[in-house]
């Protein structure tokens, strides 16, 4: 009976996330959301390694103009890291160092997270998979909106099929609920592991909102004991 709650209560939590990205609140259909040529599925079997898959999924990507994001972007920021990596870190969107640079994770924020990596988690930062949410830089740091959000949901989606971490970590509210498909808030998504595709999730804050609140870093860390627990399993 508790399952059955369980279910109840997850479906409903999704519901409302796709409620929160579509007028009509309802779950956006894959094959209308955006003109990608190939499903995820059908690419994660065509590729015979995650790189050379990955590199397809850029191709497709092209000079993206699947929502209004491409008219004011100077580069497109595709994530980078090892495609076989086991953590992969989800991040919200492109600030302006990343759009100048057409790299994940490169400005102030970047940093931090490169030292919650690299001496918290003791992993060489080229030894995971780094991506956003959006791969085009929003006007002045704005939020993610929706019809970004699922222009862009496609791409996302078939590189984790492909990269396929052990481990993926929701950075911030647009990550982690991106990878939890649920509208609840960043501080009760924390401190509980949660699921994609088989694929274990842990929700921490971003970098971004650790530079403005460094006492939240405990709790990072916290976090981060989580992560390191599951890769060990
Ligand atoms: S944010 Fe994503 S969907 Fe929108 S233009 Fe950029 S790459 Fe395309």
């Amino acid at each position: 009976m508790s399952d059955l709650a369980d279910i109840v209560a997850d479906l409903r939590a999704r519901v409302r996330y796709y409620a929160s990205l579509t007028d009509l609140g309802l779950p956006p259909r894959p094959a209308t959301m955006a003109p990608v040529d190939e499903p995820a599925a059908s690419i994660g079997e065509a590729a015979s390694d995650a790189a050379a898959g990955l590199q397809g999924v850029r191709d497709r990507v092209g000079d993206c103009q699947r929502c209004k994001l491409a008219g004011g972007r100077r580069n497109i920021v595709f994530g980078q890291g090892n495609p076989s990596a086991r953590l992969m870190f989800v991040g919200e969107a492109p600030g302006a160092e990343e759009d100048a640079q057409g790299l994940a994770f490169v400005g102030r924020a970047g940093q931090l997270l490169t030292d919650i990596i690299e001496k918290g988690l003791k992993i060489p930062r080229r030894d995971v998979f780094i991506a956003n949410v959006l791969m085009c830089r929003p006007p002045e740091n704005r939020n993610p909106e929706p019809d970004e959000i699922i222009a862009c949901q496609p791409f996302l989606e078939q590189k984790i099929d492909l990269i396929r971490p052990k481990v993926l970590v929701g950075l911030g509210k647009f990550g982690a609920q991106w990878l939890l498909k649920t509208a609840e808030p960043i501080s009760r998504l924390r401190g509980r592991v949660g699921d994609y595709k088989g694929i274990r999730v842990v929700a921490t804050y971003h970098p971004a909102f650790l530079l403005r609140t460094p006492s939240a870093k405990k709790e990072v860390w916290e976090d981060m004991k989580v992560v390191l627990s599951l890769l060990a399993e």
